[in-house]
């Protein structure tokens, strides 16, 4: 199957009891069984059934279901936010002592959570771009493990996969790739080395910006070994399965940052058209992009654009495919002030990934609180606007941005 194909018919959508073209929405908190005998199997993983909608539910299950496919992962795991899913990817595996090794321009709010992680006695370090070359030197006993965005957000800085994956792997270390902003669409990161993928579902897999999730999907290819994956131990009998056997039984559970099933419904409605709307979205970001590369007074960056340095990249890993995100800076804050002002359709509002093209700038929103060296590493300048480019007419599109740029 192909992707649009796959988007509606893999994994088994919709109820077979029914006929119900999409998984209905169980709206319940607990599931009874006939005898407390079937609740004790049930309960224990002895036998199929739900028990409790922190633990799973069907239409929670359903939505784990596609994404696992849509990524090719053996399982998935959904998230109450994207937040959650990268917090309990890491969790399930580090404990006191260990450190991991991070690219420095990641989305702010893991920033901010590798910080919270120092209370807990696990350090990060930090890279400034996520290359085998750089992330060498920083490998020691300590490393369990190397987290990056693929296409980081907003610096627009390009993982190259493939090296990075096998600096990891000739090290023993698992590579966790957040690729909510490359999406299925451009890539699956497994198929380049990544061992777990995790998506804020927020953005492009729900697509209408109507739902706050997360998800973490297994590759099922990294072996943890428990001497130095600490309580790894009982769940070495799962085999490939044993990093989701850990977090379904272990802290995700206990965390309880479950997904609401109408949540993960409202996701699974969306996906369906990912294809067509990553499709319309690209587009529109690279048109986009050239008209402001021919702007006097306006740099862009957008990794598809043919001087960008990450071409290459997006070449061989998303086939020319160079995502919805692009940046660009006006000259100084009052300029992108005067021009994020006078968007007629693009709305000034901090998300990405909606139909709607959302403008910010970062620099006084998501990163008031960060430091000048963090802000740097991101790409964050004053003159910043992040454009998170919507499904409008292509024209209408450039239109609006022309005569707001026309004003300033
Ligand atoms: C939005 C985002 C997150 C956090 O997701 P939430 O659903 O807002 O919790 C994590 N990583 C990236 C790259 C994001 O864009």
């Amino acid at each position: 199957m192909k992707f649009d194909t796959a988007l509606l018919h893999q994994a088994a959508p919709g109820d077979a009891a029914t006929g119900s073209t999409l998984t209905p929405i169980y709206q319940v908190s607990a599931f009874a069984h006939e005898s407390p005998e079937k609740l004790e199997m049930v309960f224990n993983n002895k036998a199929p059934g739900f028990a409790y909608s922190r633990i799973s539910n069907p239409t929670v299950d359903a939505f784990e279901r596609r994404m696992a496919a849509l990524e090719k992962g053996i399982g998935a795991v959904a998230c109450s936010s994207g937040m959650s899913a990268v917090t309990l990817s890491l969790m399930n595996i580090l404990q006191a002592g260990d450190e991991i090794i991070a690219g420095a321009g990641l989305f702010g709010g893991t920033i901010d959570l590798f910080g919270d992680l120092r209370a807990f006695g696990i350090t990060t370090r930090f890279v400034k771009n996520v290359t085998a070359e750089q992330i060498e030197p920083l490998i020691n006993d300590k490393t369990k493990v190397i987290f990056a965005e693929l296409i980081g957000n907003p610096g627009l800085d390009v993982v190259d996969l493939e090296s990075v994956s096998k600096l990891a792997h000739s090290r023993a270390i698992p590579l966790i790739i957040d690729s909510t902003t490359a999406t299925p669409y451009l890539i699956n990161p497994i198929d380049y080395g990544a061992d777990i993928v995790v998506h804020s579902s927020s953005k492009y897999i729900n697509g209408g910006g109507n739902s706050i999730s997360g998800v973490i999907i297994d590759s099922g290819n990294f072996r943890w070994n428990p001497e130095r994956y600490k309580g790894f131990e009982q769940y070495a009998k799962f085999g490939k399965f044993a990093y989701l056997a850990k977090l379904r039984n272990g802290i995700w559970r206990n965390i309880g940052c479950c997904l609401a099933p109408m949540n993960a419904f409202m996701n699974m409605v969306g996906m369906e058209t990912m294809g067509l709307r990553m499709e319309r979205q690209c587009q529109n970001a690279l048109r986009l992009a050239e008209y402001l590369d021919s702007v006097d007074g306006i740099k862009v960056n957008y990794p598809a654009l043919a001087d960008n340095p990450y071409y290459p990249l997006v070449q061989k890993q998303f086939g020319g495919r160079g995502g919805a995100i692009l940046t660009l800076k006006a000259g100084s804050k009052q300029r992108a002030f005067k021009l994020m002002g006078g968007l007629k359709y693009a709305l000034n509002a901090t998300n990405i990934g909606d139909v709607r093209t959302l403008v910010i700038h970062p620099a006084s929103t998501i990163y008031t609180h960060s430091s000048d060296e963090q802000k740097l590493n991101a790409g964050v300048y004053d003159d910043t606007i992040r454009v998170s480019v919507g499904i409008e007419n292509t024209e209408d599109l450039i239109e609006d941005f022309k005569q707001a740029i026309d004003n300033i």
